[in-house]
């Protein structure tokens, strides 16, 4: 078969590497894809992912059997169900189950309908009632603009004055645009965040191993959110009966609720989980596969998963199996500047694969002359390094021994990832 991923990123990358792996799929292309994945023998294709109708042409034009549409944008905007009315299977969210990512305010009222633990809540449209709820409440208190603003949109604010603040950011600075029409304010939840990534039809489920990401940029978490500077898995510090618990009493009755709801779900579904001292609560609900994880995630798997997908889609029964014993980590190398500013241009290296190693590539272009193969920089999340080892550790040392071998002059990087399974 002949698979067309939607996105451009180091997901994108590790998705495509692992359909390549297993029988069912021939061929993927990736659009708009990156230079990088032609390593492992992944097409881009430019093609406007933005134009359903011009994207419809492409697929009939490129022979594509199915779709894998990775970020959320296109699933908010509805891609899945204009492939699906032209005849071509897409893998996702409609663009009514894709809300759950596209609306914090929607994903938050699902939850309290059907007595899904997460943090308590209000949101508000008018800025003076968010103000007064703000100073009756007090702080700790977080605050999040409605839409997708990028990781960016949410403060969890240690006082008043910077609630306040936030408050102003979104509704009169309009930081967000019309992702801030609304807020949702939110109680703090304390503990720790994992990920659990699912697949999920209907109001059945199928987990993937647990994951951990480290948004802020700098080791210690210090420094700006950023999109994920790198995860790791399995979590070992979260046990089989905190995942059990986490589905449940949140991934089984979400996908049931939005059955129930008419809007079934059918695609990926990202548990963004607080690990609290009362059990696990949701933090947010994404509609797809989560960056970084996904790059320690899906090297795991050890059946077909484009057969599982085709299964899935079709109603049939998908098999996902997983390996045992082994732990993977992965590190972003981003460039310098990123998340606010990343300077552009600085060359990107080029890394070998290897049995343990997987380097997958996301804002990337091709160069020459620079005297060495390589890739420069064309936005701030360049490289994603995953490597894996008997345990943490050996994952770790496995990466940062290829990482601190690298000219990463332009690039900066964490060193830490993965220290909450250190103990
Ligand atoms: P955006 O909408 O800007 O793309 P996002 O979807 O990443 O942001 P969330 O996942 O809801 O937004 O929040 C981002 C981060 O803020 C979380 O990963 C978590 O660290 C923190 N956070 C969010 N809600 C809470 C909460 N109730 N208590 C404590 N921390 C929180």
């Amino acid at each position: 078969k002949r698979v067309l991923v939607i996105g451009s990123g180091a997901r994108e990358h590790a998705i495509g590497t692992t359909l390549l792996r297993g029988d069912s799929v021939d061929e993927v292309i990736c659009a708009p894809g990156n230079p990088g994945m032609a390593l492992d023998g992944i097409r881009p294709a430019d093609l406007d992912v933005a134009d359903h109708a011009a994207l419809v042409e492409g697929c009939r034009t490129l022979g594509v059997d199915w779709v894998f549409v990775g970020p959320e944008q296109p699933l908010i905007e509805g891609l899945v169900d204009d492939l699906t009315a032209a005849g071509i299977p897409a893998f996702g969210p409609t663009r009514a189950a894709a809300r759950i990512e596209g609306s914090k305010d929607f994903a938050k009222g699902l939850m309290a309908r059907h007595g899904i633990p997460t943090a308590a809540y209000a949101s508000f449209d008018d800025p003076d009632a968010a103000r007064t709820y703000v100073k009756d409440h007090g702080a700790p208190i977080v605050i999040k603009a409605d839409g997708l603003a990028g990781g960016k949109g949410v403060t969890v604010a240690a006082s008043e004055d910077q609630a306040l603040r936030a408050l102003d950011d979104i509704f009169v600075g309009r930081h967000f645009g019309r992702a801030g029409d609304k807020v949702v304010i939110e109680d703090l939840l304390e503990g720790q965040e994992c990920s659990l990534m699912c697949f999920v039809r209907g109001d059945r489920v199928w987990p993937m191993p647990l994951s951990q990401d480290h948004k802020p940029a700098y080791d210690g978490d210090r420094g700006p959110n950023t999109g994920g500077m790198g995860a790791y898995s399995p979590v070992p510090q979260f046990g089989p009966a905190i995942v059990q618990e986490a589905l449940e009493t949140i991934v089984k009755p979400v996908a049931a609720a939005m059955v129930d709801e008419g809007f079934p779900f059918t695609g990926v579904l990202y548990t963004g989980l607080m690990i609290t001292a009362s059990g696990p609560r949701v933090v947010e609900f994404n509609a797809r596969m989560g960056d970084p994880e996904t790059e320690v995630v899906l090297p795991a798997l050890t059946s077909d998963l484009g057969a599982g997908i085709m299964a899935l889609m079709s109603g049939g029964e998908p098999r996902f199996t997983w390996e045992a014993g082994r732990s993977r980590i992965c590190v972003v190398l981003a460039a310098d500047g990123y998340p606010q500013a990343p300077r552009l241009g600085s060359p990107v290296p080029l890394v070998g694969a290897a049995e343990d190693l997987h380097p997958f590539y996301a804002g990337v272009a091709d160069v020459e002359g620079l005297g060495t193969p390589g890739f420069t920089a064309v936005s701030g999340r360049t490289l994603v390094i995953e490597a894996s080892g008997k345990d943490i550790p050996a994952a770790r040392d496995r990466a940062y021994s290829v990482i601190d071998g690298l000219d990463t002059d332009g690039l900066f990087y964490r060193h830490d990832i993965g220290f909450r399974a250190l103990g």
